[in-house]
């Protein structure tokens, strides 16, 4: 693995860390529709609401592994990136510094974070599983699954069943690990799927427009992870869908 793609790999395990919230999901490497470019933008690490698409809880962040601080120019650019994909907030993470200006262009609403390359020593890359999927771009190198906190399921005071979901740094897909039995397993978009235990549950994914449009020619969507059971479907996590799969971020 390129020392690159472990910076980006270990500054989305730091967000994850960070962002641990039930309401919010942390995606590695995401795909988000440019509302202006009408393009695929990729992001390093997409922090969104995981119940719904409320755009004000959306936070990109961009990994910049520059050896020289970072400049006004580059705080400039990844504020054009915010715009288009609507987000308000965002977070530049380098590491080797950054100028006064940069500092000040950022203002309130870009987060400048110093992460250093000997934290990278710190990684234990052991803790990413490989993607699971059939889907998984073999061209590149097989992506790695980013795990959220585990999380009980239960139809009463206390949980009956752990389960951990993740997602793919390289395909997105969803993955579920059930801590029961062990199996993991990951979801391709509008698929369902159960572990080796007999749960009276089942998962399911799901694409849903948003409430909010991409742009005038477009309605924006969200793929849902959802938790079937016998009375219910809870939403279990969410990610963007993406519309121009194949136009390439200029
Ligand atoms: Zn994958
Ligand atoms: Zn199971």
């Amino acid at each position: 693995m390129t020392s690159w793609k472990k910076y980006e790999r270990f500054v989305a395990e730091l967000c994850s860390e960070d962002y641990q919230s039930p309401s919010v999901t942390v995606m590695p490497n995401a795909k988000i529709n440019g509302c202006l470019s009408q393009t695929t933008r990729q992001v390093d690490v997409l922090i969104d609401s995981r119940f719904g698409d409320d755009r004000n809880r959306r936070i990109i962040v961009d990994a910049k592994k520059y050896n020289r601080p970072l400049n006004v120019k580059d705080v400039e650019s990844f504020h054009g990136m915010m715009i288009d994909c609507s987000s308000k907030a965002g977070i530049l993470v380098c590491p080797n510094g950054y100028s006064t200006a940069a500092k000040k262009r950022a203002q309130d609403f870009i987060n400048l974070k110093i992460v250093s390359l000997e934290e990278l020593e710190n990684i234990d890359l052991e803790l990413w599983d490989d993607c699971l999927s059939d889907n998984c771009d073999e061209r590149a190198e097989r992506g790695l699954v980013l795990w959220d906190a585990p999380m009980g399921i239960g139809f009463t005071a206390s949980p009956v069943s752990i389960s951990s979901i993740g997602k793919c740094d390289v395909c997105g897909e969803f993955h579920i690990w059930c801590w029961d039995c062990g199996k993991k397993f990951s979801l391709s978009n509008e698929s369902a799927a159960q572990c080796n235990c007999e749960h009276s549950w089942f998962w399911l994914t799901a694409i849903e427009g948003d409430e909010v449009s991409l742009n005038d020619h477009q309605q924006s969507e969200s793929v849902y992870l959802l938790l079937v059971t016998p009375i219910d479907a809870l939403i279990a996590d969410r990610k963007p869908f993406v519309h121009f799969p194949y136009a390439e971020t200029v």
